[in-house]
């Protein structure tokens, strides 16, 4: 067909998770090019649709029809940001790839830092957010929470206060693709590969338009699939607190059955009876619900369902590159 196609030689790819950015995507656009354009790469841009609702397919298949090095992934619905992502990655074709929110929070002025870097001999440059603006106190405390709580319970060193914005070489895009969970935390999976990995600072502006895509259903899923696919904390502590739990429990039968028999002194125990049931139910209820947590992308992984699917796309699709 187009062999310029098939056999392109791209040294950055850059990967775009699209999720109703209509507000943005002109304005990233041009600030992508603008900053990229100079640096004479052999760059393509490779927006995923992740089931928008607004005008942002549209729009992307506008840029895909005047730009030869402009791709789109249309997704059959919304698989979610980092299986946007991964499907970015599995079709990307650069030496090197750089990750970046659509919504301008990542500025795209960094991508040729974040280049220059990753030249220098690291596999792996992140951005780390040295503040963030425009983000209610709430996400702020809750991303700082869950950052914190994620390092003290993986064995792997997963950067704290750092997002998906970044940028990686081939080496590390290959190493992701033979990864198969299903339950997709990008961050965590570029920690655990390993290779030189280093950083730079930057502050993070507040979203240009449109609203986050990011509720906080999808952001407890989110943590849920980092703290689940790299820590087996939570099952331990489960089982531990089951055991602490019951110890007590034991020490109070001894106490109850003393009174009851050798003393005699006891009063009909509502209170006490309440106290222990409801607390035992608790932890119990617990323990089930942490089990509950890995058992269910235990079974996601034994299903081994394709992690998305395509609607339309302007990529020449190699069947070896999906999976
Ligand atoms: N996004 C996506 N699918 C989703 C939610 C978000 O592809 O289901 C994209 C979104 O368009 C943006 C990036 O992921 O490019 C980060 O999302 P957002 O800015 O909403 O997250 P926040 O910055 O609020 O954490
Ligand atoms: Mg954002």
């Amino acid at each position: 067909m187009f062999p310029d196609l098939l056999f392109r030689a791209v040294d950055l790819s850059v990967i775009i998770p699209i999720y109703n950015e209509e507000a943005n995507i002109p304005t990233l656009y041009a600030r992508l090019r603008s900053v990229l354009d100079p640096t004479q790469l052999r760059c393509e841009y490779i927006f995923i649709n992740d089931g928008s609702r607004d005008r942002s397919l549209e729009l992307i298949q506008d840029l895909a029809a005047r730009e030869s090095d402009v791709r789109y992934i249309d997704f059959s619905r919304n698989f979610g940001h980092q299986i946007a992502v991964t499907a970015g990655l599995d079709l990307s074709l650069g030496e090197a790839v750089a990750i970046i929110d659509a919504d301008l929070q990542d500025p795209p002025e960094l991508i040729p830092q974040l280049y220059q870097k990753l030249q220098q001999g690291f596999e792996v440059v992140y951005a780390k957010r040295r503040s963030r603006q425009g983000e209610s106190a709430a996400k702020k405390f809750t991303a700082k929470l869950f950052y914190r709580l994620l390092a003290s319970i993986t064995n792997i060193s997963i950067p704290v206060d750092t997002g998906d914005f970044r940028i990686v070489s081939r080496k590390v895009v290959e190493a992701l693709k033979q990864m198969p969970e299903q339950n997709k935390f990008i961050r965590g999976q570029i920690s655990w590969i390993g290779y030189r990995q280093t950083y730079i600072e930057y502050d993070r502006a507040e979203r240009a338009g449109g609203e986050t895509g990011y509720t906080y259903r999808k952001m407890i899923r989110l943590a849920l699939d980092g703290i689940t696919g790299f820590s087996d904390v939570p099952l331990k502590v489960a089982t531990v607190s089951g055991f602490v739990v019951s110890g007590l429990a034991f020490l109070v039968m001894l106490y109850t059955l003393y009174a009851r028999f050798v003393t005699g002194d006891y009063q009909p125990g509502w209170a006490s009876l309440m106290v222990s049931i409801l607390f035992l139910g608790g932890v119990q209820l617990i323990a089930i619900g942490l089990i509950g947590e890995y058992l269910a992308r235990l079974s996601a992984n034994v299903r081994r369902r394709p992690l998305y699917i395509i609607s339309d796309t302007n990529i020449p699709i190699n069947e070896s590159v999906t999976h």
